[in-house]
């Protein structure tokens, strides 16, 4: 690989001041600003196309929109609705894509029911027709009305009144946070400098604030994949950028239950908004809301109208939801422009500055890949190859041989958080027995993952641990942060 520091390639145990060394004296090819999805995405991109890359977080890796996700992998049914077969065929590439080679460890296939009551916004045939064309895009064969009976098989909790019939189809969940980290260490692998908790604040010359002090970073290309924080970055660059984007709001709340589910809810409120409700790490999911924000994005958090909203919402097709256990809320970044957030396309948008630096705004987890080589196209990178490349742990998910005390429920959630890492993972706990305690009561996560996560991926406070690369916050005790 060209322009690589072989000695740097070996960066594990995480040694932050090493690659603080490196982020100040070193040339880059490319300084990606932002670790996100979108942002860690195109740092593996680079890396995997020979390029030297650093990448920077203002907080935590994953640590804003790219953790607070409805977590589905999927070609996007209201897309559908809204005329964008492009984006759902797409969409839908890519999700194979992910659950069959990049990440199959964390992109898992769901089924999905679409229930349709007497006094819903659908008639049944309508959605049929719609569910059909879906599935084509998707190839899946799975698609069509299944009634009360199968439907309740699938989703004990399915409130059953007025219940004409469901659609069925499928779709993928994910766990976003660690799909974002396990491409900032598919970069890392490849030697790229990652370091968060350093923020870009100026950008002629660029200058990192990091632990304390401000420290001069020369790279020949740079982007700024900043999420809802764009436009502020595009003005560090030029103070006159005009607004290149809106922001709508999205509260999820995490309640008890989806153990026993074998399929999630997507429940439609009009013809064009639906919530959902997904078993996901052994708990309910729910959400969305979708208000638009005007205010900076750092203002934004979740209020009791919006949690509210969110199990009001659920409870149209979820009967006895248990008390809200969690929520998070994250912050959709649309094109600008006129009409409401929830018809807004979900399209991302590339802009180049005057000094060259090229803005990401927009898109959605499931086409990270996607618009990873798209924002290296437009940086001027040529011969890009779109074969997908597993990410680290993708690989020998088969062949794995695990310590003899590990349950199997145990053993299914490392496999699904870690791959085949799980055995690096759980490396020191040969010689410490103790770390295969759990790390909280309640959770199959267990200590070892704590300090792996210091080790080997970043974290730096207990909630960069508990809540972004183990499942800990989930715990019926909160987050022990
Ligand atoms: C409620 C909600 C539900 C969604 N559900 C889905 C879904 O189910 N499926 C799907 O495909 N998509 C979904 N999306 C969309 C998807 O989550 C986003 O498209 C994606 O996470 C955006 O990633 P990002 O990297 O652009 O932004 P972010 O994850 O926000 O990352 C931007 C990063 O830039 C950093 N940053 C900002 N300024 C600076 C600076 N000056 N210096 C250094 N770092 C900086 C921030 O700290 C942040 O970590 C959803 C979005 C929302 C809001």
């Amino acid at each position: 690989m060209p322009g690589l520091d072989e000695s740097s390639v070996d960066q594990r145990p995480i040694n932050r001041t090493a690659a603080l060394e490196r982020l100040e004296a070193t040339e880059f090819d490319l300084l990606v600003i932002g670790g996100g999805i979108v942002g860690a995405g195109i740092a593996e991109a680079a890396s995997a196309h020979g390029l030297h890359i650093a990448l920077v977080d203002k907080g935590d890796f994953a640590g804003e929109t790219s953790s607070a996700s409805s977590k589905l992998i999927h070609g996007g049914l209201r897309y559908l609705r809204l005329g964008d077969v492009g984006l759902v065929r797409e969409a839908h590439h890519e999700r194979r894509v992910l659950m069959n080679v990049v990440a199959p460890h964390l992109v898992r296939r769901l089924p999905f029911l679409f229930p349709l009551y007497e006094d819903g916004p659908y008639r049944p045939w309508f959605v049929q027709s719609g569910i059909v064309v879906y599935s084509t895009l998707a190839r899946a064969k799975l698609n069509g009305l299944v009634g009360a009976e199968r439907a309740e098989k699938l989703v004990p909790q399915l409130r059953d009144t007025r219940l004409r019939a469901c659609a069925l189809y499928e779709d993928a969940w994910t766990n976003d946070g660690r799909l974002t980290l396990a491409n900032i260490r598919a970069a890392a692998d490849r030697g790229a400098t990652v370091l968060n908790y350093a923020e870009v604040v100026g950008l002629d010359p660029v200058e990192v604030a990091v632990d304390g002090r401000t420290i001069q970073v020369r790279a020949k290309a740079v982007v700024n994949a900043a999420g809802p924080w764009v436009d502020r970055v595009r003005r560090l660059e030029d103070p006159r950028a005009k607004p290149s984007m809106r922001l709508s709001k999205g509260v999820h709340v995490v309640v008890d239950g989806g153990e026993n589910w074998g399929a999630a809810l997507t429940i439609p409120h009009d013809k064009i908004r639906v919530s959902f409700a997904v078993p996901w790490e052994g708990m309910l999911l729910l959400g969305t809301t979708d208000t638009e924000h005007d205010g900076e994005p750092d203002t934004v958090s979740v209020s009791d109208t919006d949690v509210a909203q969110v199990l009001d919402e659920a409870s149209v097709a979820v009967e006895g939801l248990g008390p809200p256990r969690a929520s998070f809320v994250g912050l959709r970044v649309l094109p600008g422009g006129e009409g409401g957030t929830a018809s807004a396309k979900r399209e991302t948008v590339f802009s180049t500055g005057p000094t060259g630096m090229v803005s990401v705004a927009g898109g959605k987890l499931t086409t990270y890949r996607r618009i990873a080589l798209d924002a290296l196209d437009h940086l001027g990178v040529r011969g890009l190859s779109k074969r997908p490349r597993p990410l680290p742990g993708a690989t020998g998910l088969d062949r794995i041989a695990w310590p003899d005390d590990l349950d199997t429920a145990t053993r299914n959630h490392l496999l699904h958080l870690y791959g085949s890492l799980a055995l690096e993972m759980l490396a020191p706990a040969t010689d410490d027995p103790s770390l295969l305690e759990p790390l909280v009561p309640g959770r199959p996560d267990l200590r070892a993952q704590e300090l792996y996560a210091r080790t080997h991926e970043w974290a730096r406070s207990n909630e960069d641990i508990f809540r972004r690369r183990t499942t800990a916050w989930l715990a019926a005790s909160g987050i022990p942060v």
